[in-house]
């Protein structure tokens, strides 16, 4: 089992990261940490490094966020990327908001900054985990673009079914779904449609816990896959060797 999207180097974990870990070594595979900023992908470095073997880091920069982002800040992403390329197992997250972005030229320069991160991704073969919401469908139009991108995730999908049909038609593109599959009738919908084939587990931890005060940590992927053996009645050792295996195939872990 792996929770493959997930920020356990936040703030919140500063006072029993230790603990947290251990908790999802007793039930998990492999925890992949997501950087967002240019001081998280080098937290997530470091995590990796401490967890050798069990932690894996992405390096990307959070789409909400890169709206506002300078040039010389996106370029010392990207540069980031490049000099670690043998660490990080994909670039994420990066992608495009349009639930927190709304403001058209913003939504713009958010798009720009996606398209050079796929570029990148491209030229040097590597995965990406994408965060989009609100504009699945046009981020879709947009990846198609990229063929020598091995593999494409997008992380907490929560689009409609017609765009998750197009995604599993590319054969190399991914969904995931978190712990918000246990009270979300929405991602509940569309885990019933959706082919095991194209789906992986997350917790994108310290969010989506079961009540809004609640923190969450990878360690409840375990409530994930549960839920997605239920709606799809099939035995939770089915669904965690299929999720699993996607995971570790794109990944390479
Ligand atoms: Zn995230």
């Amino acid at each position: 089992m792996i929770d493959t999207h997930c920020h356990i180097d936040f703030e919140d974990f500063d006072d029993d990261r230790d603990e947290v870990i251990k908790r999802a070594k007793d039930k998990l595979d492999n925890v992949i940490v997501s950087g967002y900023s240019n001081d998280s992908n080098m937290d997530v470095l470091k995590l990796s490094k401490d967890y050798e073997g069990f932690i894996y880091p992405t390096f990307g920069f959070h789409p909400v966020s890169s709206q506002n982002a300078t040039d010389d800040e996106i370029k010392t992403a990207h540069e980031n990327i490049v000099e670690h390329l043998d660490d990080i197992v994909a670039i994420g997250e990066v992608g495009m908001d349009y639930f927190y972005v709304t403001d058209n030229s913003l939504r713009k320069r958010q798009q720009k900054i996606f398209t050079g991160f796929l570029e990148l991704a491209n030229e040097y073969k590597k995965p990406i985990v994408m965060h989009v919401r609100d504009c699945e469908k046009k981020a879709v139009n947009i990846i198609y673009e990229y063929e020598d991108i091995p593999y494409f995730v997008f992380h907490c999908y929560g689009g409609s079914l017609k765009t998750a049909k197009r995604i599993m038609n590319m054969d190399n593109a991914y969904m995931s779904f978190s712990t918000m599959l246990c009270y979300s009738k929405q991602h509940q919908d569309l885990i019933e449609k959706i082919d095991l084939d194209y789906i992986l587990t997350e917790t994108d931890s310290p969010y989506l816990a079961m009540t809004k005060e609640e923190r969450n940590e990878p360690a409840n992927v375990v409530n994930a896959v549960y839920k997605i053996a239920e709606i799809k009645n099939m035995d939770i050792g089915t669904v965690d060797e299929i999720t699993t295996s996607n995971a570790c195939n794109i990944f390479k872990i």
